[in-house]
């Protein structure tokens, strides 16, 4: 566009009509485009005067020198090439100075207000032009920047607009054998994808970020994480990055396989020396000393055989066999919960008091023997990390849906920064009251992963010193087992 307008204003009998830009500052948005255009027969040789009148351009919106020749008006160089007469405009766009526009005549003349008019409809058409091509390289930049981000990431992307459309993927998703059947921008995202799951996770998220593993059908088992793409307060689409965790998976796999055999080879080991020490007693008198001894090993295997029968149970209950669903009746659980802890809560002189369900003959469907141990668990912490003279109290709520059971404790409580990683395998707060007490630090993982496997949760609120609150939500009707 810039050659059309130079020719117009040449139309005058002008010798010379030049275009002059200041260098682009941010060297990120520069491009091929020329900073100096002229035409004219006389344009090349009056280049020399391209400086000096952008920088006087800068100050003065309009320049007109009738006479060049007669002063030194310029403080050019001596001997450098001048037209005879020239007006110059600067060239604005919404308040932004992008150069000057000059134009030279060989004879000496004067500038009415309809030419200098003409001149600075020029120069204003000019600056639109530049401003145009600036605003198009810098898109153009960013977006070439985008695209490169995205094809040289080794994660799978992949973006929809506020309608849930494909709107853009990478290679990396592409390549991805079993997400979609052929990646159609455009098209609504459920009908590209072809992962249920992922599907679900696109269409049926409301938050901002939502994540779940997915599994394709090559057993390649990714993390997805969708988010909202907020502009300006408004979500204006989505977008998925995919992990591949397949070798964590894996690994995982192999560290629990590792665990359980572990485990597993080191009962009889551990059946043979507690058999042993027991008969120490009866082949002979013991010293005090040697009874202290013999004391101290038996302790020693105990811990042992609660670290192992714990691994071995976490074991059997992650790799989900074994779910035997049948009704249980609330009450009777509770009872039998109850009278498991009673001695160990009295050697203490902690109360537990009970409060089953209001309605009558509640019962949930679940396996009973995880069930009551989850339970156990729960009501143990509070035996162990309750001080003497303290209280417990076990209650049962009948939600619609679940059954809730709520273990309270006023005992040493939980720091906020231990509660979230509290129900992680081996985590155990670094209070000291709570490590003085004997523990393998399974116990919580245990009642979550039963809590898991029946469909439901396990939480807690706490208070440092004040006391605990464990919750364990379990669903009326289990979800179908899974066969390992
Ligand atoms: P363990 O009791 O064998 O250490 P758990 O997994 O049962 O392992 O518990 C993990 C940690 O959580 C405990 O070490 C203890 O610090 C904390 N904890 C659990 N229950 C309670 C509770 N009722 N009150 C205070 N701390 C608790």
């Amino acid at each position: 566009s810039v050659q059309p307008i130079l020719k117009a204003a040449l139309n005058n009998g002008a010798s010379v009509a030049r275009m002059v830009l200041p260098p682009e500052p941010s060297a990120e948005f520069q491009s091929d485009m020329p900073d100096r255009v002229g035409a004219g027969a006389a344009s090349e040789m009056y280049a020399g005067l391209d400086e000096p009148l952008l920088e006087i351009s800068r100050q003065h919106s309009h320049i007109i020198l009738t006479n060049l020749r007669r002063g030194r008006s310029l403080n050019l160089p001596s001997g450098t090439p001048t037209p005879t007469s020239l007006i110059a405009v600067e060239m604005r766009h919404e308040n932004r100075f992008y150069g000057t526009l000059w134009v030279g005549y060989d004879q000496q003349r004067s500038f009415d207000e309809e030419e200098s008019r003409f001149v600075s409809m020029l120069a204003s058409e000019g600056a639109l032009a530049v401003a145009n091509a600036r605003l198009y390289t810098s898109a153009e930049v960013g977006r070439q920047r985008v695209e490169a981000i995205l094809n040289s990431t080794p994660e799978p992307v992949l973006v929809t607009d506020r309608q849930g459309r494909l709107l853009l993927y990478n290679p990396a998703a592409m390549n991805v054998t079993g997400l979609a059947e052929k990646m159609v921008i455009g098209q609504p995202i459920e009908t590209v994808i072809s992962q249920p799951e992922l599907n679900q996770l696109f269409t049926q998220t409301r938050e901002t970020h939502a994540s779940r593993e997915i599994t394709l059908a090559n057993g390649k088992v990714y993390y997805a994480v969708v988010s909202s793409v907020v502009v300006e307060n408004q979500a204006v689409g989505k977008v998925c990055i995919l992990r591949d965790i397949t070798h964590f998976k894996e690994l995982d796999a192999m560290k629990s396989d590792f665990v359980s055999t572990v485990s597993h080879d080191l009962r009889s080991p551990l059946t043979l020396v507690r058999g042993y020490t027991t008969m120490l007693q009866m082949v002979g008198d013991l010293s005090e000393q040697q009874k202290t001894y013999v004391q101290k090993i038996m302790t020693g295997v105990e811990n042992m055989t609660r670290l192992v029968n714990n691994l071995l149970d976490l074991g059997r209950i992650e790799a989900g066999v074994g779910l035997q669903v049948e009704k249980v009746q609330i009450n009777d659980l509770m009872e039998r919960v109850f009278s498991g802890l009673q001695m160990q809560a009295s050697q203490k002189q902690i109360q537990i008091s009970l409060e089953p369900p209001s309605e009558d003959h509640p019962v949930v469907e679940a396996d009973p023997a995880l069930l009551q141990q989850a339970l156990t668990n729960l009501v143990e912490n509070a035996v162990k990390y309750t001080p003497q003279g303290g209280q417990i109290h076990i209650r049962a709520v009948m939600k619609p849906q679940t059954v809730e059971f709520l273990v309270r404790d006023t005992g040493i409580g939980i720091a906020p920064i231990d509660q979230p990683r509290l129900f992680e395998k081996f985590y155990r707060a670094a209070q000291r009251e709570a490590y003085s007490q004997r523990g393998t630090g399974l116990g919580l993982a245990i009642v979550k992963s039963i809590a898991e496997r029946h469909g439901g949760k396990v939480w807690l609120d706490s208070q440092l010193g004040k006391g605990s609150n464990f919750h364990l939500e379990i669903p009326l009707i289990s979800p179908p087992a899974k066969k390992a």
